[in-house]
């Protein structure tokens, strides 16, 4: 997708400014150690929360105990968390949680979206609306992985679908799927539900 690296050193420089790091373009050893210390602060935060959940047997335990859960020992990519910068809490945490329980290995291919990207995805018809929920943090497009490359057969995204929406059942944060959509099916599609989240 040729479109992402026009864009790539924007979002870098953007995520740099959330990470309150230097702003040069340049995903370097410090903005990482910056998203890192954010990352760790969200696993931290989830395990708490998990601890006082009292419906999902799994994830009940710390986060130690989760990592156990992880059927196939996937982790994130380094892509994939920058990508989370920006995104809303609550949906951090269903990626996290779906890291922790997922049987496929999945990438986050886009979290925030400017505005300008966002014109450009709708000129293009890539994108149906001006309204969209990546503009604001409410969305993030999850891709599988088939021999660590994004997949965009259609049967990949139906085998990862279980997994997010048992992860947001983990965590109790309301999604819609872009690919329960009639009108515009969108596969890779997750967003905060919004009667839920305005
Ligand atoms: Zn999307």
């Amino acid at each position: 997708m040729p479109w992402r690296e026009n864009v790539a050193e924007q979002h870098i420089k953007q995520a740099q400014a959330l990470l309150n790091v230097k702003i040069d373009g340049d995903f370097g050893p410090q903005s990482l150690a910056a998203l890192q210390r954010v990352v760790a602060q969200l696993d931290e935060c989830m395990a708490q929360r998990d601890t006082v959940d009292d419906e999902a047997p799994t994830a009940r335990t710390g986060s130690q105990e989760l990592a156990a859960v992880n059927p196939t020992g996937f982790r994130l990519g380094k892509s994939s968390k920058n990508w989370l910068i920006g995104v809303h809490a609550d949906l951090i945490k269903v990626v996290l949680r779906a890291e922790a329980i997922t049987t496929i290995p999945f990438a986050v291919i886009e979290g925030v979206r400017t505005l300008e990207r966002q014109k450009e995805l709708f000129a293009q018809g890539a994108s149906k609306t001006m309204n969209s929920r990546h503009l604001t943090g409410h969305a993030v497009d999850i891709a599988p992985l088939i021999d660590g490359k994004v997949s965009w057969h259609w049967p990949h995204y139906r085998e990862l679908e279980p997994v997010i929406k048992r992860a947001a059942a983990d965590v109790r944060v309301a999604v819609d799927w872009g690919g329960d959509w009639t009108s515009f099916k969108d596969g890779p599609h997750w967003e905060l539900r919004r009667s839920v989240y305005p």
